[in-house]
Order: C-alpha cells, then sequence, then structure tokens
C-alpha cells in the first residue's frame, strides 16, 4: 500500500523552517522503519524477534497538488502559530484527507514532540481538516535540527493515524499501573503500564517481560512493530473509516503524482558566482521529479552532459579564460525535457588584475571582488 504524503513546513524564519534533506530523511527513516529495513531490528529481544513486522506500507512525497499542478510535496508558511501547533494552525493549509497524509511541522506540537488522531475520532467529515499528523520540526528525520534518538516519532505518529494505541493502552500515561486495566486490542503485544525509558528486560502486569522496544512506547529505543500491529494498521488502511482507504488507489496514486511523477521544474544554484581564473563553481541540480539525464552548458564552450547522477547532477566545472558567461541546465526524466538559463552567472576575473581596471569600456555589472596578486 502507498500512501501520498505532503508536509506543511509551518514557520516563524526560525531553526524550525527545516531543509528538504531534512524531511526526506523524515520519509526515509519512515519507509525504512513500516517495512522493517532498520538495522537496529537485529536488537530486538528474543523474545519478540519471531514477530517483528514488515507492515507492507510504503510513503511517498506528493508530486501533484489537489488542483494537479506539480509540487515538491513540501509546503512552506510563514506564521507565529508554528508556536501553537494547534488546530488553528492546521487551518492554515491542509489537502483533502483523501487523497493526502497531512503532516504539519512546526516548532510546538501543542506541548509534546508529536501528535495526531485515531481515524474514528476524525471520521467525521466536519473532522477532516484535523485529520494528520503534527510534529515539532526537531523531532523530525535524524538530520539537521533532530537527532536519532528522536528519529521514530513519525514512525510512532503513523502507527497512531493507523489506528494503533500505545503498547499500554488508550491513554497518554505510561508507567502507571492501572494500565494493567486496559488494553492496546493487539494480542501480541503483552499488556503493560508502559515504559519511558529503555529497560530493555522490564516487566509489568505480571508478563514475563514487556515489548520494550516497540514504536508505540515511549522508551526512546524503538525498533519494532509486531504482526498484530501490523494487522490492524493494515486493516485501518484499507477501510473507509476517515476515508483511508481512498488514498491507496491506483486512481489517488496518479491523481496525486506518487506514480509516474511529472517533470515540474529545471533549477540549479552554484556556491559563488565572482571568481578569479581557475577557481572552481560547484553546480547542484535542484531540478524535479526524477530527472535521469542533465546537460550542463557552462558558457565557456565546455558542455556536460549524461546519465550518471554521481557525475552529471552536482558537477563542478572550472573557468579558465576572464570573461561572463550565462550557464544553461538543461534535464530529462524519460518522457519530458526542460531547460533553464541564468544569464551572465558567472564572472571570472584575471589573477593579476583588479576588478576596477577591468571594468573599463566594458559594461558591466561587475564584481566589486579583486583578482591581484601579492
Ligand atoms: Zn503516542
Ligand atoms: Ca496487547
Amino acid at each position: 500500500y502507498i500512501i501520498p504524503v505532503v508536509f506543511h513546513v509551518i514557520h516563524n524564519n526560525g531553526p524550525e523552517n527545516i531543509s528538504n534533506d531534512q524531511l526526506y530523511n523524515a520519509i526515509e527513516i519512515l519507509n525504512r522503519d513500516f517495512r522493517r529495513q532498520n538495522s537496529d531490528i537485529a536488537l530486538v529481544v528474543d523474545e519478540f524477534a519471531d514477530i517483528t513486522a514488515d507492515i507492507g506500507i510504503e510513503f511517498r512525497l506528493a508530486t501533484k497538488d489537489p488542483q494537479g499542478n506539480c509540487t515538491s510535496g513540501i509546503n512552506r508558511i510563514i506564521s507565529a502559530l508554528t508556536y501553537e501547533g494547534d488546530s488553528d494552525m492546521k487551518d492554515l493549509i491542509y489537502w483533502p484527507r483523501n487523497k493526502y497524509l497531512n503532516v504539519w511541522v512546526c516548532a510546538d506540537a501543542a506541548g509534546a514532540a508529536g501528535y495526531t488522531n485515531l481515524p474514528a475520532n476524525v471520521s467525521a467529515s466536519w473532522l477532516a481538516s484535523e485529520d494528520g499528523i503534527v510534529i515539532r520540526a526537531d523531532y523530525t528525520g535524524a538530520i539537521g535540527t533532530s537527532n536519532n534518538t528522536r528519529s521514530r516519532t513519525l514512525t510512532h505518529e503513523v502507527g497512531h493515524w493507523l489506528n494503533l494505541y500505545h503498547t499500554w493502552g488508550p491513554g497518554n500515561n505510561p508507567g502507571v499501573s492501572t494500565n494493567c486495566n486496559q488494553d492496546d486490542n493487539v494480542s501480541d503485544t503483552p499488556n503493560t503500564i508502559g515504559w519511558t525509558s529503555c529497560t530493555i528486560a522490564g516487566s509489568s502486569c505480571n508478563n514475563s517481560v514487556d515489548n520494550v522496544q516497540n514504536y508505540m512506547e515511549y522508551s526512546y529505543c524503538s525498533r519494532m512493530f509486531t504482526v498484530g500491529q501490523a494487522t490492524r494498521m493494515r486493516a485501518a488502511v484499507t477501510s473507509s473509516v476517515a476515508q483511508r482507504n481512498q488514498l491507496i488507489t491506483t486512481n489517488n496514486h496518479n491523481a496525486t503524482g506518487v506514480l509516474n511523477p511529472p517533470l515540474c521544474a529545471a533549477d540549479f544554484s552554484v556556491d559563488k558566482t565572482n571568481m578569479c581564473i581557475g577557481e572552481t563553481v560547484q553546480f547542484t541540480d535542484l531540478s524535479y521529479h526524477g530527472i535521469t539525464s542533465w546537460t550542463w552548458n557552462f558558457g565557456d564552450g565546455i558542455i556536460l552532459t549524461g546519465s550518471d547522477p554521481d557525475v552529471h547532477r552536482n558537477p563542478s566545472h572550472t573557468f579558465t579564460t576572464p570573461g561572463t558567461y550565462t550557464v544553461t541546465l538543461s534535464v530529462s526524466n524519460g518522457s519530458g525535457d526542460l531547460e533553464v538559463s541564468q544569464e551572465n552567472l558567472i564572472v571570472v576575473l584575471e589573477t593579476d588584475e583588479l576588478a576596477s581596471p577591468l571594468q573599463e569600456g566594458s559594461e558591466g555589472p561587475w564584481p566589486s571582488s579583486t583578482c591581484s596578486i601579492v
């Protein structure tokens, strides 16, 4: 089952405005965990090693918005509501929940690392715009402003979004004895009071050992879902409750562009624009989606073309003649082509001349830097 995802980064120009790479990393970790491809699955204790589950659910960033237009799958909205992380914040932007899993990324998720709702709690149509996951930016992915310890937060929240309770039951308070009186409605997770630390051999409610390493624990050493939890999540995603079953259709995959992603934009950036002869420029391809070949015309007579990402996606190039250069990038994804030019992007100066003499008799703009040798 494939679920289209959209990230809404709600930020106030602070560190909560996390990078695309951090969001891509979050999706990678989510898929790794849901497909049981995490290497630390090997650390699951013997009692549960035989019931770790591949959920068989995959998450992909949308490439088409609700109107069918190209999107990166990442929206960025400036608002001080990032410090609230509440329903008002969600009201800033919401995409139909029968097409996307909405994930709002913000500075403060209403006091939590993240939160969401079970499908049944938002099944009413008037609650549709509440449906999705709110997560703190610094608990998203494992890189940038987040870290490894926090990186399973999205895995945990998606578990709830797919109808899992905490292992100790419906409440939000682990570690209390009354939790032995309630259940998570999953037969292969032992009844437990719930854990807030990685007490791997911990036992409660008269078990031999609790499933402390479950993603639906608060133990911060989560590594697994159980087979029973997989069954429950797969039931949720094929159920009409909260329209989950509409997400996984081929029609919706085409509508959201998680199948056959369109070629949306050709774009690139450089690490410098003004330089002396012999300096090297690093080019970074920002084109999307699904680029498979690149042609770089550096404007100095050199053209680099090919389909090896390691060589052709983000090339570096050294300019050996003074002058001003327009750089053009052409990209293809196999079904279409796009091209972008950045006029007079690169200015290369002699190494033994000041910038100002070089300007005489020439047309600008010229850089203020100099390339004198001392
Ligand atoms: Zn939870
Ligand atoms: Ca159970």
